[in-house]
């Protein structure tokens, strides 16, 4: 296989493959310290929309500082590739550890841990919404640790992310409200959670079914089976988390915690039980229970209906809708619940001395032209890496402004001198920093301008 060459780093095997990039085990030479270095998929680098994307979740990694939550250690672009370093997490995913087996007080640590990060993440205001066994990763020491913060904030239906045949994501996990398509909060993570620990306790996911709409449906429709007897005590917890209405569940991750410790209060003894993840995990239709238990698949739960029982055609629609919305985040994760306002809630924060180095060469490049090219000494190079290191510094942010309008002002120019390509080249890099930019004006230029250069082409 052939690995891209990054300056400064020693890759050395590939550690594994998602939707939008594929992850090494590296080391930084200057550190001698290994990373997993996620560098963006060759392919991708092409499409602006997923390189903003791509920064996007390395913005969002470097504000998050979290025992629970993946770590960053620097941000990139060489060529054609961009890549981030992050911790290595050597420890495996939680998909991996299910299929093994796993007694159900690790599974209580676990979803403790996760909900940590959780709530610390939905604190800043940001929801993850493909919370999943695969994106749960551990380090050496065990710890359970929130990974994959690809984002897909952007849900402009022109956006390129759903040209590109990216996969669709597991409706197995999606809350009722993702399968509606309804405006997504906090709690849609907390839900996915939930089932997560469903899949813990008996070995498989509430809902199946043949497809991810008549998954999506039982989501929103079909109470879930109730818990075998050996882990009925988690029930009560089971249907708050699990429930349909998000007014009826946790509203919090700290409240799922806390709700969680009192559910093993009197669980001890049978808590060291080991419980395996179905072999079918693709369809996962078969379960195991090392208790031997065998009503937990028939039982009917009294009192509680589902709320259809025919799905109308509307319905499937709007559940197609809610997948459609999925497939832009196939593989992803963090997205930035905005504000009443529409805009990114943002603190200032001051630079740190390597972040003003930065900025310096940020600034010394772009006097010198060297806007978005040589490859790794550019303006916008220096600009993106420190956003990733400190998105909210308003010095920052300004730098970044100036950069994007400095490339509206050289592709008018280029549109007035009837030099299309170069007007194409700065309204491209123009794009790929749009996710920067809070100036509605000046973004509506950008279109503007993009619209003047196209009609200039006919
Ligand atoms: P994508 O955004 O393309 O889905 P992911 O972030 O999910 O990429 O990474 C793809 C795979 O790489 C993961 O499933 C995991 O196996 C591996 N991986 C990702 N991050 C790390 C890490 N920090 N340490 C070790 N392996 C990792
Ligand atoms: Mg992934």
């Amino acid at each position: 296989m052939e690995h891209p060459a990054i300056p400064g780093y020693s890759i050395s095997r590939p550690l594994g493959k998602g939707g939008m990039a594929v992850v090494y085990l590296a080391t930084q030479d200057s550190s001698g310290r290994q990373v997993a270095l996620k560098v963006m998929a060759k392919h991708l680098q092409a499409d602006p929309s997923f390189g903003e994307r791509f920064l996007r979740e390395a913005r969002i990694c470097a504000e998050l500082k979290h025992p629970n939550i993946v770590t960053i250690r620097d941000v990139g672009q060489h060529e054609s590739y961009r890549y981030m370093a992050m911790e290595v997490l050597s420890g495996g995913d939680l998909k991996t550890r299910m299929k093994q087996g796993l007694p159900i007080r690790d599974s209580i640590d676990i979803v403790r841990g996760i909900a940590a990060g959780l709530d610390y993440a939905h604190k800043k205001n940001f929801i993850h919404r493909d919370i999943k066994p695969e994106n749960i990763l551990f380090r050496d020491d065990g710890t359970p640790v929130i990974s994959d913060f690809g984002i897909a904030r952007n849900t402009d239906p022109q956006s390129q992310m759903t040209k590109t045949g990216t996969v669709i994501g597991s409706p197995h996990y999606m809350s009722p409200e993702q399968a509606e398509a309804a405006q997504l909060d906090s709690r849609t993570d907390l839900y996915s959670l939930g089932v997560i620990l469903y899949e813990m306790l008996t070995g498989r996911v509430p809902f199946k079914g043949e497809s991810a709409i008549s998954i999506g449906i039982k989501h929103i429709t079909t109470p879930p089976p109730p818990l075998p007897s050996t882990v009925a005590h988690f029930q009560p917890f089971i249907d708050k988390a699990l429930a349909k209405d998000r007014d009826e569940r946790f509203q919090t991750g700290a409240e799922l915690i806390e709700a969680l410790e009192k559910a093993i209060e009197g669980f001890s003894e049978d808590n060291a039980a080991t419980v395996v993840l179905s072999r079918n995990d693709a369809e996962q239709t078969v379960s195991t229970i090392q208790r031997n238990d065998s009503n937990h698949q028939t039982a009917v739960r009294p009192g509680k209906k589902p709320r259809a029982k025919t799905t109308s055609r509307a319905l499937a629609l709007w559940i197609a809708a809610g997948l459609a919305a999925l497939a832009l985040l196939a593989g992803s994760g963090w997205y930035f619940l905005e504000n009443k306002s529409g805009t990114l809630q943002s603190l200032t924060s001051p630079l740190n001395a390597e972040e003003k180095q930065l900025l310096a060469q940020a600034e010394l490049a772009a006097e010198e032209g060297r806007y978005y090219s040589p490859p790794g000494n550019n303006a916008q190079f220096y600009l993106t890496a420190l956003m990733a290191r400190n998105p909210h510094s308003t010095d920052a942010k300004a730098a970044i402004t100036r950069l994007f309008s400095t490339y509206l002002t050289e592709a008018e120019q280029a549109i007035a001198g009837n030099n299309l390509r170069r007007a194409d080249a700065f309204l491209n890099q123009g794009s790929q920093i749009t996710f920067y930019i809070d100036d509605q004006e000046l973004l509506a230029q950008l279109r503007h301008l993009r619209n003047e250069a196209n009609a200039a082409r006919y």
